[in-house]
């Protein structure tokens, strides 16, 4: 399976694919994760990111481009299917993504749109909370509890610096340019699936492997 995850920030890409990586032996790729990590061990190209995400802004396409495409040569050498959440994030992007798949001789299985309405992104992204070991993500409508600690490992939780109000509502609208028009650009290859994504976390993840049934993807 090779699974690109569409939705705005907040959408849940992130937690479902932690359940189907499971559940369909695959692996995620999340670029998010991915240049979190380079800032953390303070790497030129954490540094370099850095300046961007902060603002809620993308990272350029040159240095998202090359980074992609040497780890999906890794994974097609070890034949190990993935589920891309965070890229591609623009048209450009998703054009190298396409040229790339092409030159492997390798297709794209689904691009799986995630459809959340905007206000609940807001609220979502505003009272979100992340595990500083494992990326796990919580939700805290009523503020997080004092002693709340991630509840797949343990980890101390952090709220990210870029889920911050005004920050959030520049991710939006980066979404709402950028990346939306990915939709169309799927939509247009004949690739584009899309589930509603507001209920509980099983609900969703329950629509996903049912449409991944009927389209026999395994
Ligand atoms: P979310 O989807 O919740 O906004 P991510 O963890 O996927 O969060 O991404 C956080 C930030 O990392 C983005 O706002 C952007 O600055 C940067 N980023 C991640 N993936 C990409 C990408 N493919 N292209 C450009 N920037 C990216």
């Amino acid at each position: 399976m090779r699974l690109v995850l569409l939705g705005g920030p907040g959408s849940g890409k992130g937690t479902q694919a932690d359940v189907l990586k499971e559940k369909y032996n695959v692996v995620k790729l999340s670029t998010g994760d991915l240049l979190r990590n380079e800032i953390k061990n303070n790497t030129d190209l954490g540094k370099e990111a850095k300046s961007y995400m902060d603002k809620g802004e993308l990272v350029p396409d040159s240095v998202m481009i090359n980074i992609l495409d040497k780890i999906t040569a890794d994974f097609e050498e070890k034949e190990q299917g993935y589920i891309l959440d965070g890229f591609p994030r623009t048209v450009p992007q998703a054009e190298a993504l396409s040229k790339m798949l092409k030159k492997q001789g390798v297709e794209l299985s689904m691009a799986l749109l995630i459809d959340v309405p905007q206000e609940e992104l807001i609220r979502r992204l505003s009272s979100r909370w992340t595990c500083i070991e494992c990326s796990t993500t919580v939700g805290y409508p009523n503020g997080k509890p004092d002693n709340a600690v991630c509840p797949n490992c343990g980890g101390d939780l952090y709220q990210r610096d870029d889920d911050k109000r005004e920050t959030i509502l520049n991710r939006m609208e980066v979404y709402k340019s950028n990346t939306e028009p990915l939709i169309k650009y799927f939509d247009e290859k004949g690739q584009l699936e899309k589930i509603d994504g507001l209920g509980q976390l099983e609900e969703i993840s329950g629509r996903i492997i049912t449409l991944f049934n009927e389209k026999d993807l395994d």
